[in-house]
């Protein structure tokens, strides 16, 4: 089977034909059919986080198939059925994180495309119990960027505290941020959108954003303030810059919800204000099988859009350099169909 191999965290990545896996009694094996590129991957694929991947090892987690062959263990899915394989691959189900609905903080987990091999192949192998089922009728080239960036962004708005009457800014609309801003609206929320291209701003505005704030020529901070402040800012865009605009867009007893991990980013806060205003600034990485699964839910009753462009997995090494260089609108997904 064709997969894309990191070798060395310096060189392209590499296509290879590998011996298909064979899967363990508690694993399925999934007929890869897309799998979308996140900024994860490139991260991954360069080494450039303290925490990294030991090479040779294939990137991916959001990758979307049929599962082929499954272990004597596995019950929750069956051969035939579509499924994604997420960023999560496994946790341990038993710590106290696994048990209250914090399986994304369990220290015992294995990440898809960093600790255990993804989705940029034909075949994976993944935990029966952690992939979660793809439902009749969301087309896979849809499903694999809702695996990463869908579940992402749906848990980001979970966690601002987004509601009917709030009012919550979304900084960078791309691939993460088109979809955040459309949860929130399923929220009720009012919107703000803020980017710095022509392209995103329109996009913004098609997606029924309320507000739409061009980073370039104005100030974030002073005109989310115009219109009272918002309640909650989700900071999508890979910049320290945006950060500080969208903390300081936030009204009094506001939520920062940190989403992007620019390489190294650093966030410094006014300690006085923060106390004085009640501010929060809360991390939010990946979400549940469970979400995912609303995520999936949501897009099945037609309530999403999902912007993307497919490639050929062979273009790997091209398509990071068009994401690296700014030139994607959209998500990108390899089409292994
Ligand atoms: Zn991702
Ligand atoms: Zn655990």
């Amino acid at each position: 089977m064709k997969a894309a191999v990191v070798r060395d965290f310096t060189a392209p990545l590499t296509i290879e034909d590998r011996t298909l896996p064979e899967p363990g009694p508690h694993q399925v094996r999934v007929r890869i059919e897309a799998c979308g590129l996140c900024h994860t991957d490139i991260h991954a694929a360069r080494g450039d986080w303290p925490v990294k991947p030991t090479p040779p090892f294939v990137p991916g987690h959001e990758g979307v198939g049929i599962v082929e062959a499954a272990g004597h263990e596995v019950r929750h899915v069956r051969v035939g059925d579509r499924v994604a394989v997420p960023w999560l691959a496994d946790a341990c189900g038993r710590c106290d994180y696994c048990v209250t609905g914090w399986e994304t903080l369990c220290l015992q987990q294995h990440n898809s495309g960093y600790s255990v091999d993804g989705g940029y192949a034909e075949q994976a192998l993944a935990h029966g119990d952690y992939v979660v089922p793809v439902p009749h009728g969301v087309d896979p080239l849809d499903a694999a960027p809702l695996t990463c960036a869908g579940v992402t962004t749906y848990k980001a708005v979970k966690v601002s505290g987004a509601r009917p009457g709030s009012r919550v800014l979304v900084s960078g609309i791309g691939g993460l941020g088109h979809l955040a801003l459309q949860y929130a609206r399923i929220a009720g929320a009012e919107t703000v959108a803020v980017d710095v291209t022509d392209e995103k701003l329109a996009l913004a505005r098609e997606l029924g954003a309320d507000h739409v704030i061009d980073a370039r020529t104005q100030d974030v901070a002073a005109e989310t303030q115009k219109l009272g402040g918002a309640d909650a800012a989700i900071s999508l865009a890979v910049s320290s810059a945006s950060f500080q605009a969208a903390y300081g867009a936030l009204r009094r007893g506001g939520t920062l919800v940190l989403v992007a991990l620019p390489a190294g980013g650093k966030l410094e806060l006014p300690v006085f204000e923060t106390v004085l205003n009640g501010t929060k600034v809360v991390g939010s990485i990946v979400g549940t099988r469970q979400d995912l699964a609303e995520v999936f839910r949501l897009h099945q009753l037609g309530r999403t859009r999902v912007i993307r462009e497919s490639r050929r997995l062979e273009e790997v090494n091209a398509c990071i350099e068009e994401v690296l260089a700014g030139k994607v609108s959209a998500r990108l997904v390899f089409d292994l169909r």
